[in-house]
This record gives structure tokens, sequence and C-alpha cells, in this order.
């Protein structure tokens, strides 16, 4: 590794729901003294050649992927994320996964602008599809259709239960988390478990699970996210001790969809050494 700055394991830019393209979160990573930063864009690789290309030196590029993932021992089943790194993007089995999610976003975020047409919203699915600007449709490009009809203030506001964060809310298809994880290390990548605790998202899934994921070759869980209390981080600490599980921290930057900034938490480099050894698809740039 290069640099003496922090190490950054989970960003997103206009490949999904971040506002900056891979190039600016490259450049950004730069200037907020990032010695790392990984690209996780959700359910997608399109990001890897901008960033790759436009890598100042002396800044680490990891190439990854925050996966939609669903565990379907609950009813009901519960969503979760899977952060996939330096796997092949070219394995046709992954690639296949993440192509079909990704068209599954598509018809959803339709049919989520059908619903707020449907009571008289003024919003426009040609308007969100714009937003999203050829990368993963999610909700938060959903969410600034509503900014921009005034609706609401902010892309937080847009997640309140009377809009996106229920009412308005449908169902991701989703990759079962144990094939993900699967297919991740087929690929030659490691798997980490994104933001594990964090009930202010919704539903989290038992440690059994985690358990379970970790003899399946699960490779760390992410404890340092601003969506976990003090509480939740210290018991999914807890728990990769236990497991001997990797234990990351990163900022889940989204540009001006979130208010965290590059850096905000990050990676100690005994557990970066340890999850780039025991990845063979893509090298770190
Ligand atoms: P989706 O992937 O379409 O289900 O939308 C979920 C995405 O919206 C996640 O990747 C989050 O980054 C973002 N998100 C979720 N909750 C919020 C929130 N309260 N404020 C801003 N962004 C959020
Ligand atoms: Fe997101
Ligand atoms: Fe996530
Ligand atoms: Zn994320």
């Amino acid at each position: 590794m290069t640099g003496t700055g922090g190490i950054d394991l989970h960003t997103h830019s206009t490949a999904s729901d971040g506002t900056l393209n891979p190039q600016d979160v490259v450049t950004a990573a730069a200037a907020a003294e990032l010695a790392v930063v990984a690209l996780t864009d959700h359910d997608t690789t399109a990001g890897w050649t901008a960033a790759a290309t436009a890598r100042p030196a002396g800044l680490t590029l990891i190439r990854g992927a925050e996966i939609s993932c669903r565990w379907y021992g609950a009813e009901p089943s519960v969503p979760l994320h899977m952060l996939g790194y330096l796997f092949d993007p070219t394995d046709e089995r992954l690639a296949a996964e993440l192509d079909r999610v990704r068209a599954a976003r598509t018809v959803r975020g339709e049919r989520i602008v059908d619903m707020l047409r449907a009571d008289g919203v003024d919003v426009s699915w040609t308007e969100v599809l714009g937003y999203a600007a050829g990368g993963s449709v999610g909700r938060p490009h959903i969410a600034q259709a509503l900014i921009r009809a005034g609706l609401v203030a902010s892309t937080d506001e847009a997640f309140a239960a009377h809009w996106l964060g229920e009412r308005y809310r449908l169902p991701k298809v989703d990759i079962d988390v144990f094939t993900a994880v699967r297919l991740v290390r087929d690929a030659g990548g490691v798997a980490v478990f994104a933001h594990p605790r964090a009930t202010r998202r919704g539903q989290v899934v038992p440690d059994s699970l985690i358990v379970e994921l970790a003899a399946a070759g699960l490779a760390g869980l992410e404890a340092d996210h601003t969506d976990h209390t003090p509480a939740e981080r210290a018991h999914v600490r807890r728990l990769a001790a236990e497991l001997d599980l990797v234990v990351t921290g990163s900022s889940d930057f989204h540009g001006a969809h979130k208010t965290v900034a590059l850096g905000a938490h990050t990676t100690d480099v005994a557990a970066y050494d340890r999850l780039v050894g025991a990845a063979w698809g893509v090298p770190p740039l």
C-alpha cells in the first residue's frame, strides 16, 4: 500500500447513487489525503475504468461493488448489503447476477414512480432516469425528483415513512446472500458484510447467520459506519473477533445524497492487508 493517509473501503459514484462521477471520487479521495479508496457502487462495476484512469498517483484504488443480497432464513426475508472487493468483473456468473439485479432496479424504479404518479405526485420516469444517468437506479434518484418537485427538502426527508421509506417502497430483486459470497469468492474476490448491525436501516440479521456466512467464506464485517451506534459497532467488533473476521470502517460516501465525508471512518492497515491477501481476481491499483 502507498501513502500515509486513511483507508476508506466503501464509496459510491454516479455509476449508482453517488453524486460525484468515478473520476471525481478518486480525485476527492486524494484531496482528502486517503491512501486507499474502494469504489463500491450498488450492483455494478461500471465505474471501475473511469476511476482507474483518473486515479491520482499515491492513491490506491480498490475496485469493488456493494451487492444487493437477501437472507431467506427468516419470514419475511431480510435484505442486506455485501461489499465485494477485487473480484474479476468478467466472471460470467457474477456478472450475470449483477446484470439481473440492475435490470430489476430499473423495473422497480419505474413502478415506484407509477405509484407516486397514481397519487398525483408530479414526478416522471424520464426525469428519474436522467438523474440515474445510465447508472444503477436507486431510490435516491427518485428522491431527487421529489426534491425538484418541492415536496421534500432533502434525500433524508424523501426516505421518511410517508415517502420512499414505506408508503412508496417496493422490494428490490436481490441475490441470495450465500450465493453472493460464493460468487464473489469464485471470482477471486473477498466479501465484507456492509453495516451488518444497522438497526436504523430496518431489520437486521441474527448473529447465527453471520456465523454461517463466516463458514461459507465471508472475509469481514464493516463495524465503523455512520448507521451503527457505538453499541452496534462494539457488537460487530466482538463478533468479528470471535469468528476471526476482518473488521473494516468506511464512510459509505454518496456525495451530496448523504452528509458523510470521505474518510469519515477508516480501516486499519492490518485489516486491509488481510483482505488484499485473500483476493486474486483483480489487483489493487
Ligand atoms: P435502494 O438501493 O433503491 O433501495 O435505495 C437505498 C439507497 O438509498 C441506499 O444505498 C442508501 O445509500 C440510500 N439511503 C437509504 N436511506 C437513506 C436516507 N435516510 N437518506 C439518504 N439516503 C438513504
Ligand atoms: Fe446507496
Ligand atoms: Fe449499503
Ligand atoms: Zn453503500
